[in-house]
């Protein structure tokens, strides 16, 4: 058994529910720190073949349920609740551990499971692909980790322990409430990305009208995948600690213009989407109504206009990467 998993998870049974992004990872990860009794629950489609040719029970998912002590719960958050009401909340039994990647159905209530299980949250921080592929590598997979209900007076140290089978290391593990991972993680998607786009599509938008080639502006903004290494060297060295790998002029016009967009009201935004979209819950009942009127999603992308952006993306990504 992998260091720092200890007896909590010795002879527990493993369910899934789902083997996509995160359940395909983790059950690999959790197999390679010795946990041998892995029952993937899947609809008989889909990942199916996958689940067998990575050496995997596929069962049903009222098997998996029923079966498991711990059971992880990784299938899109839009459908979770009907797959816990027809599926899971049957089938469970007294004491099991429901191990949840996202807060989101706990913390607005669509998911109320019984007073008798367990209920945590062991959260990559990191796509489901990244999580193999650092365990792979010998690194370190961060994760927040919290206890909603604690059942069996060990829920806490099953978090813990899942979180070290999963591939985390203790100073990688952050304790949060659901309720903290819910709204951080929808505050990044809801204020933080969208004003890094935001900024692109404006940048684009001024040089395109001062005569720059769009691709050549592309390339400069994101193209490049220069931003990608700023971002891992923000990461490691920090904020200001990385800007000593920027030259001079880039240095004083970063920090310059740092003070001078404290006039844009993005601080004013973004504490807004997290009060008025988010904490209130406005957010979530606009969610649930839009995606009861068909694909949302779709919907809000054709609502965007960047096709001149989308045209110029298509022929630097044909240039630098033959259109892949
Ligand atoms: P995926 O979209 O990859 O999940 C796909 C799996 O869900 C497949 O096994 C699929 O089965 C199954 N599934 C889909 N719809 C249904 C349904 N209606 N009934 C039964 N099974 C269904 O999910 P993710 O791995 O992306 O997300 C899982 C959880 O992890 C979520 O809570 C998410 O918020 C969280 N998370 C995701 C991250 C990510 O990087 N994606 C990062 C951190 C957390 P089939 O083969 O039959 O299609």
């Amino acid at each position: 058994m992998n260091a720092g998993m200890d007896a909590t998870l010795e002879d527990k049974s493993v369910g899934f529910i789902g083997f996509g992004n995160q359940g395909r990872a983790q059950a690999l990860n959790l197999r390679d720190s010795g946990i041998k009794s892995i029952l993937i629950g899947n609809r008989s489609d889909g990942y199916l073949s996958q689940i067998e040719e990575d050496g995997f029970a596929p069962v049903s998912l009222e098997q998996a349920s029923a079966e498991a002590d711990l059971l992880f719960i990784l299938v899109p958050d839009e459908v979770m609740p009907e797959v816990y009401k027809q599926h899971i909340e049957p089938n469970i039994k007294p004491g099991t551990t429901l191990i949840f990647a996202s807060g989101y159905n706990i913390t607005y209530g669509h998911i109320k499971p019984a007073a008798d299980v367990n209920v945590v949250l062991v959260a990559p921080r990191m796509i489901g692909a990244a999580v193999r592929e650092r365990r792979l590598e010998g690194r370190s997979v961060p994760c927040f980790v919290a206890v909603h209900q604690d059942a069996t007076g060990e829920a806490g140290a099953i978090a813990q322990a899942v979180a070290f089978g999963i591939g985390a290391t203790k100073e990688a593990t952050f304790e949060v409430t659901f309720k903290q991972e819910t709204f951080l993680d929808l505050l990044s998607e809801q204020a933080v990305y969208p004003v890094i786009i935001r900024t692109f599509v404006a940048a684009f938008k001024a040089a395109v009208e001062y005569g720059c080639p769009p691709e050549a502006i592309l390339l400069e903004l994101y193209g490049s995948e220069e931003p990608a290494e700023v971002m891992k060297q923000v990461a490691q060295k920090g904020l200001l600690g990385q800007l000593s790998l920027h030259s001079r002029t880039s240095q004083y016009g970063q920090l310059k213009g740092f003070s001078r967009t404290e006039q844009l009201g993005v601080e004013a935004f973004v504490k807004s989407v997290l009060e008025d979209q988010i904490a209130n819950g406005s957010f979530d009942k606009e969610w649930l109504g839009a995606q009861q009127q068909g694909d949302a999603v779709t919907r809000q992308l054709e609502a965007t206009d960047l096709s001149s952006l989308l045209t110029a993306e298509a022929s630097l990504r044909e240039r630098l990467y033959g259109g892949k």
